[in-house]
């Protein structure tokens, strides 16, 4: 299977609400399959299922540590600060320094319907609430401060929507999710 398209910064399906999948069954076991090939081919290190056009609350992440797939998240507690340069594949070749709790306790579902609870901090738990705001149809351009976002407005204005930007060194790729 080919990678998927990523949905880029002002397509209207990254700002819908995603729906709790109700079964867990072969077509999210390939769903998650595909993510998984995008994510790794674009490269970054999680994917929410609505960056592809499906509107499921599902999504996967590799830290470096292996993939996982998660299946209807929930954060049920975070504590903490952490800044982080965080970029995101739907908004490609642009990183912001953006501050949001270290350590976030995530719920969830695996491929098998096992419950999932894991303790998260840094990049772990940041990946977590990047992928939550995903699938609440959330985007990291909203958790910017004022001057980041004017700045970040000037430089999405200047693009054409549609063609995905290159990011002719590589930079951000690594940190977006
Ligand atoms: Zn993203």
């Amino acid at each position: 299977m080919a990678p998927l398209t990523i949905r880029q910064y002002g397509d209207p399906v990254l700002k819908q609400r995603t729906r709790v999948v109700e079964e867990i069954d072969g077509k999210v076991a390939s769903l998650a399959d595909a993510m998984l090939e995008t994510m790794y081919a674009a490269p970054g290190s999680g994917l929410a299922a609505n960056q592809i056009g499906v509107q499921r609350r599902i999504f996967v992440y590799d830290i470096g540590e292996g993939a996982r797939t998660i299946i209807n998240p929930q954060i049920v507690e975070s504590d903490g600060e952490w800044t982080y340069d965080e970029g995101c594949l739907s908004v490609p070749g642009l990183s912001w320094e953006i501050v949001r709790p270290n350590a976030v306790h995530l719920v969830g579902l695996d491929l098998e319907g096992n419950e999932v609870s894991i303790e998260a901090t840094e990049l772990e738990g940041r990946v977590f609430q990047h992928e939550m705001d995903h699938l609440d149809g959330i985007l990291l351009v909203e958790r910017l401060d004022e001057d980041q976002r004017k700045e970040a407005m000037k430089a999405l204005r200047s693009r054409t929507l549609g063609l995905p930007a290159r990011d002719p060194d590589g930079l951000s790729s690594l940190l977006s999710m």
